[in-house]
This record gives structure tokens, sequence and C-alpha cells, in this order.
């Protein structure tokens, strides 16, 4: 192609980057649309090398499900990238003593998770999934996105994109911003939202490296008999402090390879302070010893310093069939791993909304509005589940209190939401919205209020463990199954009883907050209208999903749980036993004749042997 000459290609989709967000955007297209023809752009060659790693490398139940269930790489994961069991919590019993595990309180896993996570290796998990793109018949463009021509409504959108030997311009209905931190589409529309108070105050930076080649028993022996059912060191691991947390992530079993980085508020700890490797090992070796002998215990790989981390965008799913997603639409902290979880719903409802799209369905505008509103309800809860970090991270009782409470409206409500598919369900995403913003996020702001009072008066609370019974009443526990989702398979839209979660974890919340009210405030905060109030929300709210669960239960009435096993029983009905085998001695017989012979004349010492 000669520079002057810009070549021009029309596909369904054009995918602008194709790092973990455009390469599985791009896979679960080609498996939910059969024929569409799609577009990647990534300046990055196929083959990647060590320059290319990149952060984000835990997953959690819904993250994990996507890249399984929805992308079918559950034996591609376990081949290729460690297992995880579970997050575990650490922090220091003394600031200025942390040589050794025994010098935090931990909260670790105690066993398998019911929904098993992964840790990835980033560069190889991108390069991979690229390759199986393109063999489903995606095309792969090795270029930069230098400009997007944006049309309104349905008319093509156009994006040049600059190659080594000239420009192209690719022209699509429909495309997608997966360029992470570029943005984009962001600049071009005045899409991105930065600043704390945009972010409920979050202002917070990251810096992180890469070794390989680590003596990982430096963090933990292995041996803890006593301790749980799975391994501390294949987690994702979070050692707590004042104003900050560090992860410890391995992204390899075998060259022993590690991510660590830390997240810190720029309330607490000022940019300027962690912004070299340096100054990074030397905060490490202060404040987290353990975790600097294990990374010079190893090789180091890369150093990499973000100073502002977080942004949002204010719309992903835009009516001129453009649409942001991953980092590109937005991120916060790594804390709790949610960055591929909102990059999951995004995807999912981008998926949805072209393939309605594609088949010219009557309601794809309906769905659009709905599915960008809960993706940005869900942007934005992530986005407050930060809240206060910067005041209550190091806080260890606080701290296991907010996480056991944040815990119980994942494993009770987002992930059964997720598995039954009803984030694509506009009758209950209005609903769950209302519901969202007018009992959970009340209580949220509330609750953080409540954290901050309680770290000024110094208050102890206990420990709450996150991944153990017997804290709350009714044998109740943050992965308790309320409907049998998970064992009967209910994986098809909407057959997952999510009101039956609903009910119980509203419930759950208001005994999790009356305990809490009664340990850090004693009479006088249960008796608290202020408070009270919270609680009557949360049992109105428990109620209703009562009735809802009920009216679910009469709708659902006599509908298999899984129709594959219904019909696997249909089909059972004329199984008949047959007592017999199919002949195959005779073959045998005559392939052994055929290779004799064959063997006889090359080499006769070999038959010999043979026989
Ligand atoms: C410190 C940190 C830790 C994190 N940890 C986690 C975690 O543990 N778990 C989690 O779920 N999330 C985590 N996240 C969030 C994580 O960043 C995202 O989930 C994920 O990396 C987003 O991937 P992406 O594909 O959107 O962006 P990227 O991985 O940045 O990919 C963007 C791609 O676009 C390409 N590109 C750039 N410019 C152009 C252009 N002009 N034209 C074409 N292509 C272009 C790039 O080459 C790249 O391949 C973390 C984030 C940070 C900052």
């Amino acid at each position: 192609m000669s520079m002057n000459n810009t070549q021009s290609q029309v596909y369904d989709v054009v995918i602008i980057g194709a790092g973990i967000a455009g390469v599985s955007q791009a896979r679960h297209l080609l498996l939910n649309i059969p024929n569409i023809k799609i577009a990647l752009v990534d300046p990055r060659p196929e083959e990647r090398t060590e320059k290319d790693l990149k952060v984000g490398e835990s997953t959690v139940e819904i993250s994990t499900l996507f890249f399984g269930k929805e992308l079918g790489l559950y034996e591609y994961m376990v081949e290729n990238h460690p297992p995880k069991f579970g997050l575990n919590y650490h922090w220091a019993k003394e600031p200025e003593k942390t040589e050794a595990i025994d010098d935090y309180y931990h909260v670790w896993s105690i066993k398998q998770p019911p929904l098993a996570s992964t840790l990835m290796n980033r560069a190889k998990f991108e390069r991979d999934v690229l390759k199986m793109n393109k063999q489903m018949g995606a095309s792969f463009y090795n270029g930069r996105v230098v400009d997007v021509d944006l049309a309104s409504g349905d008319a093509l959108n156009t994006v040049k994109v600059k190659l080594d030997e000239g420009y192209l311009e690719l022209k699509a209905k429909h495309v997608v911003d997966a360029a992470g931190r570029k943005f984009i589409i962001g600049h071009k529309t005045d899409n991105i939202v930065f600043g704390s108070e945009n972010l409920h105050g979050l202002s917070n930076g990251s810096a992180w490296v890469r070794v390989k080649s680590v003596d990982r028993t430096i963090f933990h022996s292995g041996y803890d008999p006593l301790g749980g059912t799975c391994s501390h060191y294949y987690a994702t691991n979070h050692m707590m402090g004042h104003g900050h947390w560090v992860w410890i992530i391995p992204t390899d079993t075998q060259t022993m390879e590690l991510s660590i980085g830390v997240a810190h508020h720029h309330q607490v700890i000022p940019a300027q302070s962690l912004n070299t490797k340096e100054k990074f090992y030397a905060f490490l070796e202060a404040n987290h010893n353990l975790v600097y002998q294990l990374l010079k215990s190893g090789e180091d790989i890369d150093f990499h310093y973000l100073p502002r981390l977080a942004h949002k965008s204010k719309t992903l799913f835009s009516q001129d069939n453009w649409y942001v997603v991953g980092d590109a639409a937005a991120i916060f902290d790594p804390f709790y791993s949610l960055g591929m979880v909102m990059m999951t719903f995004q995807m999912e409802s981008v998926t949805e909304i072209i393939r309605a799209k594609l088949a010219d369905e009557p309601d794809v505008e309906k769905k659009r509005t709905v599915y960008n509103a809960f993706n940005l309800g869900y942007i934005e809860s992530s986005n407050h589940l930060l809240r206060e970090h910067d005041k209550q991270l190091g806080h260890a009782s606080i701290m296991s209190w907010r996480i056991y409470l944040e815990n119980m409206w994942w494993f009770g409500m987002i992930v059964p939401m997720y598995v039954g598919k009803w984030h694509l369900d506009l009758k209950f995403l209005r609903k769950f919205g209302k519901q969202s913003r007018g009992v959970v996020r009340k209580l949220m702001v509330h609750v953080y209020e409540q954290f901050n009072e309680l770290i000024e008066k110094d208050a102890n609370i206990g420990l709450m463990y996150v991944h153990r019974g017997g804290q709350l009443p009714f044998g109740y526990y943050i992965t308790q199954e309320f409907d049998s989702y998970l064992q009967n398979t209910k994986y098809e839209p909407q057959r997952c009883n999510v009101f039956a979660y609903m009910k119980n974890i509203y419930f759950f919340v208001a005994l999790w907050y009356l305990k809490f009210l009664w340990k850090g405030f004693g009479i006088s905060g249960l008796l608290s209208p202020k408070n009270l109030y919270h609680v009557f929300n949360l049992l109105k709210a428990s109620g209703e999903s009562a009735l809802d669960e009920l009216i679910f239960k009469f709708k659902t009435k006599g509908v298999p749980a899984s129709s594959i096993i219904a019909d696997l029983t249909e089909e059972f009905k004329s199984y008949q036993y047959q007592p017999e085998l199919q002949p195959w001695t005779e073959k045998v017989t005559e392939q052994s004749l055929q290779s004799n012979s064959k063997n006889a004349a090359k080499s006769p010492e070999l038959v010999t042997l043979d026989v």
C-alpha cells in the first residue's frame, strides 16, 4: 500500500485496542453472533514480550466465570495461568515490625471457594486470545488508531489507522474503544471524568514491579495444617496499611513470577514519595519488610508508576453506536479486583446491543439505554466502595467489618444476579437500580461515616473474619446458597432465583448492622432513629424481595432448572440396556499382520522383538 493511497475496509465492528478488553470483547461477539465481521487494531505486535506486561492479574468470581464459562476458556486458563484461592488480608500487629508473616494479623481464605477464580499472566492471555480470534475469522491490524470520525445515528463510523507502511481507514457501524487509558473516544467526545470531587473523594496512585524466580517460602512456608485446606500463596494477598494496600499476585507457577504493587491515597502518601523504583523499594523495606525480602529474593523485570489511577465515563454505550469498555470506560483502584468485573458487565451488554441491532430487534434502543444506566450504576458502586479508604484501610478492626459487609453484597446479590443473567433483563434492572440507590447506597454512606467515627475514637470492635461462618446468627456465612442455582446449574437467563438471595441478604445485612451498632455504639447506637431508619429500610427491601420471590416461583412453576437436564431426562426415556460389545479382535489381527509384514521388510530384528 502506498502512503498516499488510503484504503478503506468495512466491518460490523471495529475494536480499538487488543488488550484484555479488546480481545475478550471480540471473542464474545464471535461466539454469540454467527458470521460477524470484526477488526481489531493494536500497535503492539501479536507476539508479546516482557515489555507488554500489564497489571490486572487477579480475577474474582464474575470475571473468572466470564473467561471460563462465557468465553469457553476453562482448559486454557488451567493450562496457562495460576490458580487462585480467594483474597487474603493482613494487617501488621506493630507498624515497625513487619519482617515475618507472623508479624501480621491474618484473614486467610480457608478453603477453595465454591466458584473458583484464577490469577493470570496478562501478556500471555492477550497474545493467545488474539490468536484464537484470528482463527475464528477476526482481522487484526498491527497499527495505531490516530483518529476516529464518529457519525451520528446509524451512519458508518470511521477509524483511521496508522500502519508501518501507511494509513488505513476502517469503517463500521459499531466502534468499541478498548484502548485503555488512551481515551481515544473519551477525549474526542469529552466523555471522560477525572478529579476526586467527581469520584467520591478518591485520589489515588499506584506503583508496581514484576519480579521472577522469587523464593515464595519467604512469604509463607506453605505449612499450616490447621489453618485451611488451600494454598496461602496462590491468592491475592493484601498487605494493608495506613492510606495504602499492597498486592502480592503470583502470575506464573513455573518461573515464580510475581506482581507486587501498592495502591496509595494521595491524602496520606503523596506521589513524590513513591514514584521511583528506589522509593517504592524503600517504602516496602520500611513498612512491609516481608514483601521487600520476597522481592529481593528474585530478579526484577519492570517498574511502573501511575500517579492518577481513577477515572470514569459519562456514557458507555452511545446511540451513535460507539462503546467504551475496560480501562477506557472506568477504573478506580484494584481493591477487590473489580476492574475486570466492570468490564464483564460492559462486554456482555455490548454484545447484546450489537446482536439485537444486527438482528433489527425492536427493543434494541431500550436495551442500550437501560444497559447504559445499569453499567454506569455499577461503575458508581465500584467507585463508592473506595470511599474513605484513605482513612480506613490501615485499621484492622474497622476494615475487617467493612470487608465482611461488602462481601455480603457481592456473594448475596451481585454474583447470583450475574450468573442468572439478570444484568441483561430490562425489568429487573429498573427495579434493581432503584433499590441499590435507595437502600444500599444510603446505608453504605452512613456506615462509612460511622466507621470514621469509630476510628477517631480509637475503637476496637473485634476482627470480622470474612471467610468464616459463626459470626452472624442462623448459621450464616458469606458464600451461603439461598437458591440451588449452582448446584442445579441454573445458568440459562433468569432461572436463578435472585430474589431469594436478595430477601436473605437484606435481612442478614440488617443483622450485621445491628451487631455492628451494638459493638460500636452500644445501646444508644441501637436505639438511634437515624440508625433504625436503615434497619427498617433493609427489612422493607427484604420483604419486597420476598414478594418478588413468590411471584418468581409462581411464574416459573414447572420450568426446569436446566433445559439441558430436562432434555436429557426426556431422551433417556427411550434408553435400553444393551449388554453387548462391538467386535474388535479381528481388526487388530489384520492390522498386526500388516504391520508385521512392513516391519519384516525393514528390519527383521524388530519383528522378533515385537513378537
Ligand atoms: C495498578 C492496577 C492494578 C489492577 N489490578 C486489577 C486486578 O487485579 N484485577 C482486575 O480485574 N483489574 C485490575 N485492574 C484494572 C485493569 O487495568 C483492567 O481490568 C484491565 O487492565 C483493562 O484492560 P484494557 O484491555 O481495558 O486496557 P489495556 O490492557 O491497557 O489495553 C489497551 C490496549 O489498547 C492498545 N492501544 C493503545 N493505544 C492504542 C491506539 N491508539 N490504537 C489502537 N490500540 C491502542 C494498547 O496497546 C493495549 O493493548 C488494575 C488496574 C491498575 C491500574
